[in-house]
């Protein structure tokens, strides 16, 4: 009799070790330029503890899909040429963060992207009891982030759309593509004035979110040009905090 009451101790022990891994698991926003490197870092962020990446372009387009009551709602904004409402958008994260994969962490990319949104987002966190690691900041200079951009080329067929390097994987010597040998083409919004405009447009934006995040004592800034760099540092300081 005695035995029956010790087993079920093991399993109880099991489940608390689980949860210990689970808090470990990163809950953190990213902040970046264009060109910053935001894409590769979140990508080999989720790699590294399974925790998914979050952005609100994506939530829309699956809302949209699965024909959702938001998704519907966001649908008509959309189709009438109008932004989605903060308050639409925030409906839709508040489901997004509650799904079961998110309990292995999260990485908000590009939201949020203004100071109502960051304190809508502030709220909702609570509401759900969710405390964040920190908020990275890529902070690239400017001049790898223009070397960056306009030197890439993407091929010019619908279907293939394969992006090139002129420096570090170029297309064919003749400038065409090597998987379907359409020709490469710059986009428009990537020439050195439109990634001017873009980068202007960004830190008029973001500014004030940084500062935001520095009085939340939230805001970690990784200067580094190296995607691997930042990513090592990143999961440096999560060990840390
Ligand atoms: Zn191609």
């Amino acid at each position: 009799m005695t035995r029956c009451r010790i087993l079920p101790i093991v399993p109880k022990l099991q489940t608390k070790l689980k949860v210990k891994e689970v808090i470990r698991n990163m809950k953190i926003i990213l902040l970046g330029a264009p060109g910053a490197g935001k894409g590769t870092v979140a990508k080999l962020l989720t790699e590294y503890d399974g925790s998914v990446q979050i952005s609100t372009g994506d939530i829309l387009r699956a809302a949209v899909k699965e024909g959702t009551e938001l998704g519907r709602e966001a649908k008509g904004y959309m189709d009438r040429g109008d932004l989605v409402p903060d308050a639409l958008i925030m409906r839709m994260m508040e489901t997004r963060l509650q799904q079961p994969d998110c309990a292995n962490g999260f990485i908000l990319d590009g939201f949020p992207r203004t100071i109502p949104q960051a304190e809508a987002l502030k709220k909702l966190l609570e509401k759900l009891n969710i405390r964040l690691n920190f908020v990275v900041n890529l902070e690239v200079p400017r001049d790898v982030i223009l070397d960056r951009l306009t030197t890439r080329r993407t091929c010019s067929n619908p279907d293939c759309q394969e992006i090139y390097n002129i420096k570090s994987n170029p297309p064919l010597p003749d400038g065409r593509c090597k998987k379907c040998g359409s020709p490469t083409i710059q986009r428009d919004d990537e020439t050195e004035e439109a990634i001017l405009n873009r980068l202007e447009t960004y830190n008029e934006k973001t500014a004030p979110l940084i500062g935001f995040y520095e009085r939340e004592g939230l805001l970690k800034t990784f200067s580094s040009v190296s995607s691997a760099e930042t990513v090592e540092a990143v999961k440096k300081a999560l060990k840390e905090c």
